[in-house]
């Protein structure tokens, strides 16, 4: 691929995306065990296996596109993911601790948001349906997965920080 078309933006990307799930899965059962709110900790124990069907789908889109599933190292999500590690560290026992943690855990949502909304209009543009479709169902699962967090953020984290 020496052309740096759509193609090639493209397969880099989905590279970025496949690099970073396969973070994020390892990332979030830290995040979990550190989560003192039942729901939160719920809901990252959730997410950490919707994301293995998602890295199942990148595989999947990979063989559509007709290369191997392989990842390229994002920084974005390495610096993401040692924010939220830092966050841990820093307020291990404060009552603060729920609220950061889901910020942290926002900020690779959004991240993640970004990424397949872009990759799925290129596989639209480029003419895989069914990759389309897939990378579709993953960014409603990352968007879901958002909206809870602000809820429980909104419910319960953010005043019991507020309220130490
Ligand atoms: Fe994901
Ligand atoms: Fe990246
Ligand atoms: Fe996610």
């Amino acid at each position: 691929m020496a052309e740096k078309n759509l193609e090639s933006l493209f397969h880099d990307t989905l590279k970025d995306i496949y690099y970073a799930e396969r973070k994020i899965v390892k990332a979030l059962p830290k995040m979990a065990r550190g989560a003192k709110l039942p729901e939160l900790k719920a809901a990252l124990e959730k997410h950490r296996e919707e994301t293995e069907g998602q890295i199942e789908r990148l595989q999947q889109v990979f063989e559509i596109f007709g290369k191997r599933a392989q990842g390229k190292t994002c920084p974005a999500i390495e610096g993401i993911i040692e924010e939220g590690e830092e966050i841990l560290d820093e307020f291990k026992g404060a009552p603060a601790l729920d609220a950061g943690l889901v910020s942290a855990a926002q900020a690779v949502e959004h991240y993640e948001i970004a990424r397949y909304g872009t990759l799925k209009r290129w596989a639209e543009m480029l003419g895989m349906k069914d990759a389309a479709k897939l990378l579709d169902q993953t960014l409603s699962e990352e968007y879901k997965t958002d909206e809870l967090l602000t809820k429980l953020a909104d419910q319960a984290a953010n005043q019991k920080a507020q309220a130490a």
